[in-house]
């Protein structure tokens, strides 16, 4: 099992929140990018000539932002990949019908919807480009094509808002009956606009609303099987399920991360350098890399140990990393923090939402 992400760095306008590598209007060399992301991968595949990806995801940045031409002319390229699951990060602000429909003619079966919030409000602080009848009308109109499989993300933890626009915000999802939803707490990037201008929400009310997100989706069918991320049966995202299980996955475009066969590297977060790259002849075999790197066995140990512990249902760890970590895990059993039965251990329910100190505690 292996992933191919493919990173479109471009972007209508940027949110206010944002630390994704993207660009805003106005950008140029659009085709020239697109170009490049064909050499990209093929220069993946002539390093790893065994890579057959079983999934396939084109995020961003904004996918469906670039040009109909564009996605025209590369989509049937990666025709040459069998995946069984292969998704598209939509915006609801800047999708259609006729791109709707070439995403599904084109082999896609898996559509994340970035709705973020239903309320005016939320959507204006957090410097959304569309309205929350335009995220149900991209909804629709992906059903009417035909997409079976939608994940909606929802966020939580905007300043300004209230339990009770949160819990409406729920209802309007799953009015739409997706497959699955992602929940996300707002994080405040150094760097951001909403981090200089906003004061972030009270922790306690944050927690109550992630407490909140959590009874009211598995009350409704859906299984909480990874921190942020709640599946119907069988809708899991395989894509990122291998990121959590320490899986072999390429990515392409600004600012992609790749890891295989335990060497892990990034692309340059930079749209120049990486379209200058590809303009010298010949095209340098690897590159153009942020940094490259080969895990030793423990780091990959205690890198596949975190991941893992994002999956509700924890992680199985051999004799060695049980050596290596028994008295943290320990500690971190009595605190009510992580359960260990036998060499299988997870994070209990008090821990999901202060995941990240817990792992501070592991790395
Ligand atoms: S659309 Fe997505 S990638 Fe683009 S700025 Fe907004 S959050 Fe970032």
């Amino acid at each position: 099992m292996s992933g191919l992400y493919i990173h479109i760095p471009y972007c209508e306008r940027k949110c206010d929140y944002c630390a994704f590598y993207s660009i805003s209007k106005p950008w140029k060399n659009e085709r020239e990018f697109f170009q490049c992301l064909e050499l990209d991968i093929e220069k993946a595949q002539a390093r790893y000539p065994e890579f057959s990806p079983t999934t396939l995801f084109i995020g961003g940045g904004t996918p469906t932002a670039t040009s109909f031409q564009c996605l025209e002319t590369f989509l049937p390229t990666l025709g040459k990949f069998s995946p069984t699951e292969f998704s598209v990060e939509v915006n609801p602000g800047t999708v259609d019908e006729a791109q709707l429909s070439l995403l599904q003619k084109n082999g896609v079966n898996r559509l994340s919807i970035g709705v973020q919030s239903f309320d005016i409000q939320c959507l204006e602080t957090l410097g959304r480009i569309h309205s929350a009848e335009e995220a149900e009308d991209a909804f629709r109109k992906a059903r009417a094509v035909g997409f079976t499989n939608i994940s909606l993300d929802l966020m939580f933890g905007v300043p300004g808002q209230t339990l009770e626009m949160l819990e409406a915000d729920i209802e309007r999802a799953l009015q739409l009956d997706p497959e699955h939803i992602s929940v996300y707490n707002l994080m405040y990037e150094e760097g951001t606009p909403i981090a200089a201008r906003l004061d972030r929400l009270d922790e306690e009310l944050e927690r109550e609303m992630y407490d909140v997100l959590r009874n009211r989706l598995t009350g409704t069918g859906f299984e909480h099987y990874e921190i942020s991320n709640f599946a119907k049966p069988g809708h899991e995202c395989q894509h990122n399920l291998l990121y959590w299980t320490g899986g072999d996955y390429i990515g392409c475009g600004p600012s992609a991360h790749s890891h295989m066969h335990g060497t892990r590297w990034a692309t340059v977060a930079d749209l120049e350098r990486y379209l200058a790259f590809y303009r010298t002849k010949p095209i340098p075999s690897v590159g153009p890399h942020e940094f490259e790197e080969t895990l030793n066995a423990e780091a990959k140990d205690r890198e596949t140990l975190v991941m893992g512990l994002r999956l509700l249902r924890g992680v199985k760890i051999s004799s060695k990393v049980w050596n290596n970590h028994a008295a943290v895990f320990q500690t971190l059993e009595k605190e009510g923090l992580l359960v260990i039965e036998g060499h299988h251990i997870r994070l209990s329910d008090e821990a999901l939402f202060v995941s990240n100190a817990v792992f501070s505690e592991l790395v």
